[in-house]
């Protein structure tokens, strides 16, 4: 990501030390303001189906809006989040308000039945005593089934597998789907990941930006597609931006993209006009 400023000169990225930890200091005691307040709300980015284009799930996105910092984008607030213990706090909130707005769309919506939601968990929530408890609660109290919520997860999360796999397994034996994010850029071995207890395997945007109809460009997206296939997951791929990059997917064998070309997150608001047109234009 380049330099840039914020709206009241702090700049993002900064190479000295003492400017980053002040930046730093300065997000943690306005995120903590943020809780209290109306500037968090969640955005929904629309799974399609590449054969229909129809959606098949959304994925729950954090947006903060500060009224002097500005637009702070969660690639930068979510890791001061953890370094301030505030993740799992934030993370439920998330969990609670989309889950409960899918199921909202589940049951209004005829067309959106078999709806998802998919909703990123950092690692540290997964280290977090109450979470199988907590999501359980969420879950309950929204009446979103089990087997409607995605749980996306880092590989690099995964890694720390003596924390994170019997946690995984518990949430499976209950229903609930979890999804490999940004596949392909953690530190995850090949072979741990045939043991690990997963169903989705999220292709990462940078492997989807080389397709660009060459063998090369398609290597790695091909290989992550026939791992998934063989250990019988399915595939998402992530930041789908052109025609091409979505008609060499489907050749691949991945069937659920997501990525500017089909919608950008939204609001919820704006969701039931995209799920309504794409009812309309699909075949
Ligand atoms: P992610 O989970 O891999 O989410 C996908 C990111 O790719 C999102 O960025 C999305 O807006 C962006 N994206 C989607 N389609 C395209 C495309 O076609 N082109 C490009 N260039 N980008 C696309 P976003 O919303 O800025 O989020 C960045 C990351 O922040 C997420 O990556 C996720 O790791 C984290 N994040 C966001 N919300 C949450 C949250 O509620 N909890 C946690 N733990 N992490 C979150
Ligand atoms: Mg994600
Ligand atoms: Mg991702
Ligand atoms: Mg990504």
């Amino acid at each position: 990501e380049s330099k840039r400023s914020g709206s009241h000169g702090w700049r993002l990225h900064d190479d000295s030390m003492t400017d980053r930890r002040t930046r730093d200091a300065t997000v943690t005691d306005a995120l903590l303001q943020a809780l209290d307040t109306d500037q968090l709300r969640v955005v929904y980015q629309p799974l399609v189906v590449l054969d229909t284009h129809r959606p098949v799930a959304v994925e729950a996105l954090l947006r903060w809006q500060h009224p002097q910092l500005g637009s702070i984008p969660p690639t930068e607030f979510i890791p001061i989040a953890e370094n301030a213990g505030l993740i799992h706090r934030i993370g439920m909130t998330v969990l609670r308000e989309s889950c409960a707005q899918v199921q909202r769309w589940r049951t209004e919506i005829p067309d959106l039945r078999q709806f998802h939601a998919s909703v990123n968990v950092s690692a540290l929530q997964l280290r977090e005593p109450t979470f199988l408890a907590d999501v359980e609660g969420v879950l309950a109290e929204t009446g979103l089934p089990a087997d409607r919520l995605v749980l996306e997860i880092t590989e690099s999360a995964i890694v720390d597998e003596d924390v994170a796999v019997p946690v995984l397994e518990e949430l499976r034996a209950k229903g609930v789907k979890v999804a490999v994010d940004d596949f392909g850029t953690g530190y995850s071995s090949l072979h741990k990941l045939t043991r690990l207890p997963v169903d989705v395997l999220k292709i990462d945007r940078s492997f989807v930006a080389e397709l660009d109809g060459t063998s090369r460009g398609a290597a790695v997206a091909e290989a992550v597609i026939r791992l998934s296939q063989v250990l019988g997951l399915r595939t998402v791929a992530e930041g789908v931006e052109t025609a091409v990059q979505a008609t060499e997917l489907q050749m691949l064998g991945c069937s659920v993209a997501q990525g500017y070309l089909f919608a950008k997150p939204m609001p919820a608001e704006e969701f039931t006009a995209f799920a309504a047109a794409s009812r309309v234009v699909s075949p």
